[in-house]
């Protein structure tokens, strides 16, 4: 489909067991874009579904020449759906939304007009949420270690839900890390920003697949793929019970020797071994991550699998 001449919009929509959704997402999108312009695209990722997700977006390819798939050959996860249907997209302007319709599509106008102003990057912020409280508090724990650990700059109620430029996509496309938090990348990559307000509902229909193990997940490695400060930490720990042991082993010498006072025995030396035990295996385990880490990157496999596609890179 139009190779060559770029469509003027891409829409990329990460899908996993999203069936309920999708054919309200595709109506209410064409119906957002039909009246503007007829160079628009929709590209859905389907991450892995098992539910007949794939039929509803087969059914709809056929029907609708913008629609483009993207099929995993499994679960490869979120951000990395997000990453294939932006490497697959081809618009001068790229929407990016969850398929749940939490975000409303008709926002996207607000989020565009924006761009007008010479913004490369226009994100949404939630102005009323709707979602459950311990949700809202692991997203507001995450945004906060981002801001902390990568050194951005993002508001508590920022979404995925945002549109950005060609050269930022263009750029975004080199990123190839494993462990990968779209939101933060981005952020990193600078260009000029904003946030503009966007409404958000309960889902349309369906379940939230991020649970709280999900989320913990997700902020331990914002933590770790933007910063040091865990390793540093190890150090520190270690630099510190050490100064303890140095401090705690003169003062018994001082006991002994000076006043004569017999070192108590095993509940001191217990307590010790217990101490630094711990503290040892703090650190080893942190130092782990980072080399499991490093590890997955230098494997260097591809970031996903596609399995079908009515689209080339
Ligand atoms: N999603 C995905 N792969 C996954 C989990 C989720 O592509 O492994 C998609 C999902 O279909 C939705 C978006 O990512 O379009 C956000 O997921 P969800 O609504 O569960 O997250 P929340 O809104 O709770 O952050
Ligand atoms: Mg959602």
């Amino acid at each position: 489909m139009q190779s060559g001449n770029r469509p003027q919009f891409s829409v990329v929509v990460p899908v996993f067991n999203e069936s309920a959704n999708i054919r309200e997402l595709h109506r209410r999108l064409t119906e957002f874009f039909r009246p503007r312009t007829d160079s628009f695209e929709i590209v859905f990722v389907d991450d892995g579904s098992l539910d007949p997700s794939y039929r509803i977006l087969d059914e709809l390819r056929r029907a609708d020449p913008r629609v483009r798939i993207i099929k995993f050959s499994r679960n490869f996860g979120h951000h990395i759906a997000i990453t294939a249907g932006l490497d697959f997209s081809r618009g001068d302007w790229v929407v990016l939304m969850d398929a749940d319709l939490q975000d409303q599509p008709e926002d996207i106008a607000q989020l565009l007009e924006k761009t007008q102003e010479g913004f490369d990057i226009v994100y949404g912020i939630r102005k009323e949420r709707d979602d459950p409280p311990m949700k809202k508090l692991s997203s507001w724990l995450f945004i906060g270690l981002m801001n902390r650990f990568a050194g951005a700059e993002i508001p508590l109620n920022s979404c995925v839900f945002r549109v950005m430029s060609r050269r930022v996509v263009d750029h975004l496309k080199r990123f190839r890390e494993r462990e990968r938090y779209i939101i933060g990348l981005m952020s990193w990559l600078g260009f000029r920003q904003t946030g503009v307000e966007v409404r958000h509902a309960a889902r349309f229909a369906g379940e939230a697949k991020y649970n709280l193990r999900r989320s913990f997940r997700l902020a331990f490695n914002v933590v770790t793929s933007f910063s040091y400060l865990p390793l540093r930490l190890a150090s520190y720990t270690g630099f510190l019970s050490a100064l303890i042991a140095l401090l705690l082993i003169v003062t018994l010498i001082a006991k002994k020797l000076i006043f004569g006072i017999p070192v108590e025995g095993w509940v001191s030396a217990m307590v010790c071994i217990a101490f630094f035990g711990g503290v040892q295996l703090l650190c080893l385990g942190i130092i782990g991550e980072y080399l499991g880490r490093t590890y997955r990157e230098v494997q260097q496999r591809p970031l996903y699998v596609v399995d079908d596609s009515n689209s080339d890179l």
